[in-house]
C-alpha cells in the first residue's frame, strides 16, 4: 500500500493529470465538475475492485437519483493499483512514482472523457477496445510530450504501447433496475 508521503506524489501526479487532460480536451473547469469520476488507492477499494497485473481498474457504477425525475447517470472510479504500480518502480529505478502516476492517472481520464463524451462504449468487444487502447496511449503521448516533468520522458518511452495499463469492470445495474 502507498505510504502516507506517496500518498503526496499520487496527488500532486493526480492535479498534473487533471490540468493537462482537461487542457487538452479544452474542458473548463466548470465542465470539468460534470465528468463524474474518483480516484482511490488500495487502501479504499473493495475486493473486487483490485486487480492482478494493471496498474488501474476502471469501475463503471450508476448513480440512480432516488427521488428527482432525474435519468439515471454514470459514475467512473480510477482504482489504482499501489501494488502494481510500487512493483514497476521497485523493478526499474528510472521509473520514478510521480511521472508514472502522472502517465497513469492522465491515461485513465482520457478514457473516461471519451467515455463521458460518447466518444468510446464503455461496453466495446475486445476488437474494439484494444483499438481504443491505441488510440488512448497515442493521445496520452500527445497530451504529455510537451509537459516538462523530470524523468517523464522515460516513461513515456517504456509504457508507449504497455498492455496492463487497466482492466474495466461493471458495477452499474441495468437502467430499469
Ligand atoms: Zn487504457
Amino acid at each position: 500500500m502507498f505510504s502516507p508521503a506517496e500518498i503526496q506524489v499520487i496527488s500532486q501526479a493526480v492535479e498534473i493529470a487533471e490540468d493537462v487532460t482537461a487542457n487538452h480536451f479544452k474542458i473548463s473547469t466548470d465542465q470539468w465538475k460534470h465528468v463524474r469520476y474518483d480516484i482511490r488507492t488500495l487502501a479504499e477499494l473493495s475486493p473486487d475492485e483490485i486487480a492482478d497485473y494493471a496498474f488501474a481498474q476502471i469501475t463503471r457504477y450508476s448513480g440512480k437519483p432516488y427521488l428527482s425525475r432525474q435519468r439515471h447517470y454514470d459514475y467512473f472510479k480510477i482504482c489504482l493499483q499501489d501494488q502494481n504500480i510500487m512493483a514497476a518502480v521497485e523493478r526499474d529505478e528510472r521509473v520514478k512514482l510521480l511521472p508514472l502516476c502522472v502517465y497513469v492517472v492522465t491515461h485513465e481520464l482520457i478514457h473516461i472523457v471519451r467515455f463521458c463524451k460518447f466518444l468510446q462504449s464503455f461496453d466495446a468487444e475486445p476488437p474494439e477496445r484494444q483499438r481504443e487502447e491505441m488510440r488512448v496511449h497515442e493521445i496520452t503521448q500527445k497530451v504529455l510530450g510537451s509537459l516538462k516533468l523530470p524523468h517523464l520522458d522515460y516513461v513515456l518511452q517504456v509504457y508507449r504501447d504497455y498492455q496492463f495499463m487497466e482492466q474495466l469492470k461493471d458495477h452499474s445495474a441495468p437502467a430499469n433496475a
